[in-house]
């Protein structure tokens, strides 16, 4: 892992120097003082931090995820830029905890919320270069990624599915149809929690199914891709095709995370004929009669029983509470411990009410 170094320009030549830009920065906050020279003497809080992004205290955040459900963070950081994400974090206590969000497509967050600053990238992350390679912020969404890169002959056709970021991306190795991030990422560019840049080559982040080694903290920022040459137009129906796949198997409708637990068989479905479902999350869940079961507002999709959604006004508890039930009784059943591919954090709600377990007869649609 390389400090500083050579910069991934999303705009063309090279990036602008780090203190030429801090210092525009502060010419538009007019008489402000320098976030840094504040931290120099004192670690602060993140109220005492002069940013020109978005810091807002008691976030709720259940509108910031695909299930919509969790509670508020203590702190909610939206950068404006590279440059200013590097000063908070420089400035920030160390002892305050940070936890990078992408979109929340992969997300619980629990009912009490987040006692950390959440970290969320928007407009001055979400850029997309190509040239030989695809080099995309990490803010930018996978299906805009892979649509760009189609309309000028590139193949990302695998992220055009996948509902997160680009940042969400990385650090759980997204992958459908048999393609992972880890077989087209060359490097990235990421933060530390002392707000020191980093770029860091695919190798050292031991990509693999459905996880990565990035350290806790470390906010991705921008990652550069191999994109092989196709015909745009061969590109896009192939999308199209994947499109209409994922809505004839899948809730798409529906309010959820996508899979709930990694497959036993330790890969995602390829599509490919000869793709057993014998060790498939769906199938050991569906064996165990549980398609369809719901906790309150929470069910396993009767249309896909790995798809946990929010069928009725659930709570964190409830999704987290269902999903714990199936991993215990496919236990029973089968003796496979399902792992789960859906992120859960923050922090439980004590005494929380926990419904009975419902087991409907479902229809297989
Ligand atoms: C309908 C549906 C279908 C799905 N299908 C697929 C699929 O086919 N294949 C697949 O792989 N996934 C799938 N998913 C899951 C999800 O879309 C992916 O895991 C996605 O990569 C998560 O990205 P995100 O931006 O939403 O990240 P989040 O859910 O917000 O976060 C997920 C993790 O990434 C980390 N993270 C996010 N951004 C950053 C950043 N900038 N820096 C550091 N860490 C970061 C978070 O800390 C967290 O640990 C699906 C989800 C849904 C809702």
């Amino acid at each position: 892992m390389q400090a500083g170094g050579r910069c991934l320009a999303l705009s063309g030549g090279t990036a602008p120097d780090r203190g030429a830009s801090r210092a525009a920065a502060e010419g538009r906050a007019h008489s402000r003082q320098s976030p840094i020279s504040q931290a120099t003497h004192t670690a602060m809080t993140p109220d005492q931090i002069q940013t020109r992004g978005t810091l807002t205290p008691q976030k709720p955040l259940d509108s910031l995820t695909w299930l919509r459900v969790g509670g508020p963070a203590d702190w909610l950081f939206q950068p404006a830029d590279e440059d200013d994400l590097r000063d908070f974090l420089e400035a920030l206590d160390p002892e305050v905890p940070v936890f990078p969000m992408g979109v929340g497509s992969n997300l619980i967050v629990r009912d009490g919320g987040i006692r950390a600053v959440v970290i969320r990238l928007g407009r001055g992350f979400n850029g997309i270069e190509i040239s030989d390679h695809i080099t995309a912020g990490a803010a930018a969404l996978d299906a805009h990624v892979a649509r760009k890169a189609a309309d000028a002959g590139r193949d990302l056709t695998f992220l055009r599915t996948i509902p997160g970021s680009i940042g969400g991306a990385v650090r759980m190795n997204a992958g459908c149809y048999g393609t992972y991030v880890a077989d087209h990422l060359i490097e990235i560019v990421a933060i530390d929690r002392q707000g020191q840049r980093h770029i860091i080559p695919a190798s050292d982040l031991k990509l693999a199914y459905r996880q990565s080694q990035l350290p806790d903290g470390m906010v991705v920022t921008e990652a550069r891709f191999n994109a092989p040459a196709g015909d745009p137009a061969a590109l896009h129906a192939r999308m199209e095709d994947q499109l209409a796949r994922r809505d004839a198997t899948q809730p798409t409708k529906e309010r959820s995370a996508g899979s709930t637990f990694r497959n036993p068989a330790g890969f995602s479905s390829t599509g490919r004929a000869d793709d057993s479902h014998e060790l498939k999350a769906w199938k050991v869940i569906d064996e165990a009669g549980l398609r369809g079961a719901r906790m309150g507002g929470a069910q396993m999709s009767p249309k896909h029983p790995n798809f946990l959604i929010n069928a009725d006004g659930a709570t964190a508890t409830e999704l987290e509470a269902l999903g714990e039930e199936v991993r215990k009784r496919v236990l029973q059943a089968r003796g496979i411990s399902l792992q789960w591919e859906i992120m859960r954090v923050g922090e439980a709600t004590p005494g929380a009410d926990v419904p009975a377990l419902e087991l409907g007869a479902v229809s297989k649609e």
